[in-house]
This record gives structure tokens, C-alpha cells and sequence, in this order.
């Protein structure tokens, strides 16, 4: 026996949601996300699905996430969305022809000591509006002049990240989207072509921001990007169930305590499951009291404080034994986004919270 903790990764859903990106940008080549391990699903289980399922590219934020996604051996490109972190970087990702976003002046010296006459195909990050990263957009006929010392480094295209795509009616979109049109106006005649804005928040609802790449992560594994609306409103599958099982029941009288603290008290005969799953495997301690949960297909809620390797369920209202079946988050069970929501937080945070000890498991 092993404890019965599990993440099963939908194939079927990833297929499905790559299918609707290619519906709402049937134009644009996909660059998938797998960034912090596929948003925690694991991008070995992942990736293969959806180079299978037609993505042209991959991106992640690290050359150790590049180098692990290279030995699945998927033949697509690899991007590093933050480009190289140093010189001895920059060797290695020439090595493997990643594709590199370049943001700073300084990862260009790097380029010219260690890979002055190497092949090299770049993306120019150019800043619209986020302020997070990239080239402002009067700096680019400089940079540009620069590059041309350098024939043999290709620019592929512009790229830029929207702010406020989860909120699309924001006009701040369409603003950054402008600064994007004219950068490429300006420069774009002396890149491939292929200049990249829309994230997941764009592909669904900004088609404006399409351009030649699109950039979707968090709506690939079936979670959406806007807050008060679940991937499956706005026809995504979740990719993620969470499962474990009841390990144990126990019958409360009136007044009995229950785990650690005195967090929670009986207040009647009751009847009470523990699960194997707590906070050490990503479960969030705050979602102890009250949170919704699903035993053998029936929902309940979570009592008392979750912990480490443990956390409660209400068992009073439902016909569940030993062993019976628990989904935490995802397919079969609460919705991921609204357990975020609960929290405070965003599906993207939560999805990144599950811990590796918790095996991912691709299922059909
Ligand atoms: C993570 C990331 C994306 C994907 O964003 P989603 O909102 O998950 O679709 C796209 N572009 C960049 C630069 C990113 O860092």
C-alpha cells in the first residue's frame, strides 16, 4: 500500500484546451507555457501531450526548466522567457539553439563575449506599459543598430507581456497594445516577423493582441484567468484532479475536540474522516475549516486545521468507509479557481502550491 495521494493529469484536457486556443487564434503559432513545472502538473507528463497535440514551441522561465524539458527530446523550440542570468548561460542555451528574450543591455554583453558569432535566434522584450521587463520602446533603434553588427543573431520578432488581460474591458490593453503596434512599426522590419503579446487572458478575449506567437499558460490546463468565472464557464477542461482517500473515521460526541489547537469543537454526535493530504503536500492550511471537499462523489467540507500530512472531513451527511475516494481541487471535485478565490489568491498560485512529493499521474 501506498498513501493514496495522487494528482491525475487529464490528457484528454490538454488536448481540449489546446484545441480551444487554437479556436480563439486560429492564425497564431502556440508557445505553451510549461514554466514552474507545467503550473505544477508536472511538465514531464505535459509536455509530450501537448507537443502531441500540435504546440510549435516552448517556453519556460529558467535554463534548468529549458534543460529539463530538452532531455524529453520533443523537438520544438524552447524560449527562456527571462532570457540568460549570466554569461555561462548564454553558452550553453547557444548550444542547444533555445530561443532567447532578451530584456537588458547587459545579457547583450553577455552575448557578444560568449557568443559573438554563434547562431542565435532572439526575441526583443520590449516594456508596453507593465514596467516589469524589457526595453523601453524608444531605446529600440539603438538596440537595433547594435544587432546589426551581428549577422549571424537572428531577431525573430518583438515580444511583450499584457498587465491587465484578466480584466479585458480594461482600456489599458488596448493602450499597451498600441505602444506593441508602434515598436513593431518602427523595428519590425528588421526582425522575422514573429512578435508575440497575447497570454491566456489575450488569446480568449484580446484577438487584437494575436500576433504571430501566442503565449498561453494558465487556460492550457483548463483554469481560467478571470477572476469570478471557472475554466469550465468559458469551455476549458481542468486538467488537474487532486485525489486521496479517507484513512480513517472517527465518531464525535457533543463537545469533543478535534485536531490540533482548539480549533474546532463538536457540537453534536458526529462523524469525521481523515484524509491523507495536508499542508506538506501543498493542501492549503487555510482552507481547514469549512472548505468545500468531495468524498465518494458527495460533497462535504473540511473540518478543523489541516496538517501536515493530514486533514479532516465532515463524514456526517455522507456514505463514504475507509478508502473511499476524495477529490481536494480540480475534476470531480471543487473547482481549483474557486478554492483560490476562497483564499485570496489566484489559480495560478494554487496550481504552483501542489508539492512534489504528491505523484503526478497522466491519465486518458
Ligand atoms: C507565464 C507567462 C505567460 C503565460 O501566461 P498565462 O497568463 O499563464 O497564459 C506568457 N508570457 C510570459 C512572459 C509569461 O511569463
Amino acid at each position: 500500500m501506498t498513501r493514496p495521494i495522487v494528482a491525475d493529469i487529464s490528457a484528454a484536457a490538454l488536448r481540449h484546451n489546446v484545441a480551444v486556443v487554437r479556436e480563439h487564434a486560429p492564425r497564431a503559432r502556440i508557445m505553451a507555457a510549461v514554466k514552474a513545472n507545467a503550473y505544477g502538473h508536472g511538465v514531464t507528463l505535459c509536455a509530450p501531450v501537448l507537443a502531441e497535440a500540435g504546440v510549435d514551441a516552448f517556453a519556460v522561465a529558467s535554463l534548468e526548466e529549458a534543460e529539463a524539458l530538452h532531455a524529453l527530446g520533443l523537438e520544438r523550440p524552447i524560449c527562456l522567457l527571462g532570457g540568460p542570468f549570466d554569461a555561462d548561460e548564454v553558452s550553453v542555451a547557444a548550444e542547444r539553439a533555445y530561443l532567447l528574450v532578451i530584456h537588458e543591455q547587459r545579457q547583450l554583453q553577455w552575448l557578444e563575449t560568449r557568443a559573438a558569432d554563434a547562431a542565435l535566434r532572439l526575441f526583443i522584450k520590449v516594456d508596453t506599459g507593465m514596467h516589469r521587463l524589457g526595453f523601453a520602446p524608444e531605446r529600440l533603434p539603438a538596440l537595433f543598430a547594435a544587432l546589426q553588427r551581428h549577422p549571424r543573431w537572428e531577431v525573430l520578432g518583438l515580444m511583450s507581456h499584457l498587465a491587465r488581460s484578466d480584466t479585458p474591458d480594461d482600456p489599458f490593453n488596448r493602450q499597451q497594445a498600441g505602444v506593441f503596434a508602434d515598436a513593431i512599426a518602427h523595428v519590425g522590419h528588421v526582425t522575422a516577423g514573429q512578435h508575440s503579446l497575447a497570454n491566456s487572458g489575450g488569446v480568449l478575449a484580446l484577438p487584437f493582441t494575436h500576433q504571430y506567437w501566442v503565449r498561453p499558460g494558465l487556460m492550457l490546463y483548463g483554469l481560467s484567468p478571470f477572476a469570478g468565472r471557472r475554466g469550465s464557464e468559458i469551455g476549458l477542461q481542468p486538467v488537474l484532479s487532486w485525489r486521496s482517500a479517507v484513512v480513517a473515521i472517527r465518531e464525535l460526541g457533543p463537545g469533543d475536540w478535534l485536531g490540533y489547537g482548539a480549533a474546532w469543537q463538536a457540537p453534536a454526535r458526529c462523524r469525521v474522516g481523515v484524509v491523507a493530504a495536508g499542508y506538506g503536500d501543498g493542501y492549503p492550511r487555510h482552507l481547514g475549516c469549512g472548505a468545500p471537499v468531495t468524498v465518494a462523489g458527495q460533497t462535504t467540507r473540511t473540518l478543523a486545521r489541516v496538517s501536515m500530512d493530514m486533514l479532516f472531513v465532515d463524514l456526517t451527511a455522507v456514505e463514504a468507509d475507509i478508502g473511499a475516494p476524495v477529490v481536494l481541487m480540480g475534476a470531480g471535485g471543487p473547482p481549483l479557481e474557486s478554492l483560490a478565490a476562497e483564499l485570496g489568491t489566484i489559480s495560478y498560485e494554487m496550481s504552483c502550491r501542489m508539492q512534489m512529493r504528491v505523484p503526478r499521474r497522466l491519465v486518458s
